[in-house]
């Protein structure tokens, strides 16, 4: 399967898909009751390639790699540092199996790269000079450890009944419903958490570090300054407010902390086998990497249509983007 099938290249030589950027229809209008069906359990669609695995990993942490819920009655430092082991070793799993896929092995070269580059070794703007290493330090020595504590924090509240629990066996159909709450919670709390970090002050002390990277690749995804790794992972803290299982709370932070490795990783589509190309489409959030003001989030929730700053690759998105700069006088 070539690249031609899908895209071109544009004037600099760097893959542009074809079809523009798309959300789905769970939010169109009027509802398509087709379309629905077919993305709900299409593929790509909402429940595969990666709602339903992201909730089966959650069981799985909470099953097998979590201690026992009365151990966070009192805060102790060993069972904090018992869950930062465990999603230290996550991380590493899934960043460094894409990076070194995509990045080391090269598996697929730069087919379907947006931006041929391959990551900076030799950039003073990066920490170290280089691009790899800098996102790996800022993702595991702040991102992981402040994941581990939001997630600590509400460990220690469903053990001392500060957050209310949603028990499976006394309410199975809400226990089940709150998995298909959690992709949302995900997209529409990353929306805001992301807009507020534009806010300029902000933007300059914490969020330039993630935009760094222009070129991003997997390990990208969760390199960010400390204080927004705290805005980013706080929407875990609506179990304070929504009943809902620890299970739950883990698909959350679990989510948080790994999927940006896939939105990251500067492919637009994935060669598995021979001739099978997946469409991972991450269009929008390179863009957002390559204009900054676009594009906030991506998914199925229309947030950036809503709120005027989607760019969906197309010629005439690019022309729109060009004129609210010219407004605002940039
Ligand atoms: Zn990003
Ligand atoms: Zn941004």
């Amino acid at each position: 399967m070539s690249e031609s099938q899908f895209g071109r290249e544009d004037a600099r030589g760097n893959w542009v898909p074809d079809r523009p950027i798309s959300y789905g229809p769970a939010f169109a209008w009027p509802p398509q009751p087709k379309a629905l069906v077919k993305w709900f359990f299409g593929f790509p669609g909402y429940l595969l390639p990666w709602n339903i695995p992201y909730a089966l990993l959650a069981i799985f942490i909470w099953v097998y790699l979590t201690p026992p819920l009365e151990h966070f009655q009192t805060m102790s430092l060993s069972w904090f540092a018992v869950i930062l082991a465990r999603n230290i070793v996550l991380a590493i799993l899934v960043y460094g199996a894409w990076h070194m896929w995509l990045y080391v092995w090269r598996k697929q070269d730069t087919e379907y790269k947006y931006n041929r580059k391959w990551p900076d070794e030799n950039a003073e703007r990066f920490t170290f000079n280089n691009q790899t290493k800098d996102n790996m330090f800022w993702t595991l020595a702040s991102g992981v450890p402040i994941w581990t504590c939001y997630e600590v924090l509400l460990l220690w509240a469903y053990a001392n009944g500060h957050a209310t629990m949603v028990n499976p066996s006394e309410n199975p159909l809400g226990f089940i419903a709150l998995f298909f709450l959690v992709p949302f919670v995900h997209e529409v709390g990353f929306y805001f958490a992301h807009r507020f970090l534009h806010w300029p002050p902000l933007y300059r002390i914490a969020h330039q570090l993630h935009h760094r990277n222009t070129n991003p690749g997997p390990w990208s995804g969760l390199s960010m300054h400390p204080i927004e790794h705290v805005i980013y992972f706080s929407s875990v803290l609506i179990f304070f407010i929504v009943p809902a299982h620890p299970i739950h709370m883990i698909n959350l932070a679990s989510r948080l902390g790994v999927a940006p490795a896939q939105g990251h990783t500067g492919f637009d589509r994935l060669v598995v086998g021979e001739d099978a190309s997946m469409d991972a489409s991450y269009y929008a959030h390179y863009l957002h990497h390559k204009y900054f003001e676009v594009n906030y989030a991506d998914g199925m929730v229309p947030l950036d249509k809503w709120f005027g700053s989607f760019h969906d690759g197309t010629p005439e998105a690019h022309e729109a983007m060009k004129a609210r700069r010219r407004r605002r006088g940039v």
